[in-house]
C-alpha cells in the first residue's frame, strides 16, 4: 500500500518528470562538437604565415567533433557557425534535461522499492 504522504512525492515527481519531457520536446535542432574561431597556415613555403603568426590566415569559423570516434574538421561560413553554436547550446540543453529527468526516476525508483512490502 502507497501512504498518502509517499503519493503526494510521487505525485510531485511525476510533475517534475513530465515537466523536464515537455522542456525537451520543445528544443530544437542539436548539434555535437564545438565550434571556434581559428587562424590557419598555408602550404606555401614563402609565404608569411610560415614565420609570423600574426600573419597567419583567417580567422576561421572551425566546427570540430567526434564522428564515429574520429575527430572531423570542418570549415564554417559565418552563418553556419551561428547555426551550429545554437544548435551545439541545444544539444547541452538536452543532456542537462536527460541528467535531470534520470535523477527524478531514481528517486522514483527508490521511493517505489521502499514502499514495496519485503517479500
Ligand atoms: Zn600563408
Amino acid at each position: 500500500m502507497t501512504t498518502k504522504r509517499t503519493q503526494s512525492r510521487l505525485d510531485a515527481y511525476e510533475r517534475r518528470y513530465r515537466a523536464l519531457a515537455a522542456q525537451l520536446a520543445d528544443v530544437g535542432y542539436i548539434a555535437s562538437g564545438s565550434v571556434a574561431l581559428r587562424y590557419n597556415q598555408c602550404g606555401k613555403s614563402n609565404c608569411a604565415c610560415r614565420v609570423d603568426p600574426s600573419k597567419r590566415h583567417g580567422p576561421y569559423w572551425l566546427w570540430t567533433a567526434k564522428v564515429d570516434g574520429k575527430t572531423v574538421n570542418r570549415k564554417l561560413s559565418e552563418r553556419e557557425a551561428r547555426l551550429y553554436q545554437e544548435w551545439i547550446a541545444n544539444d547541452r540543453h538536452v543532456r542537462e534535461l536527460l541528467t535531470q529527468m534520470r535523477a527524478v526516476a531514481t528517486k522514483t525508483t527508490q521511493l517505489l522499492l521502499e514502499e514495496e512490502p519485503g517479500e
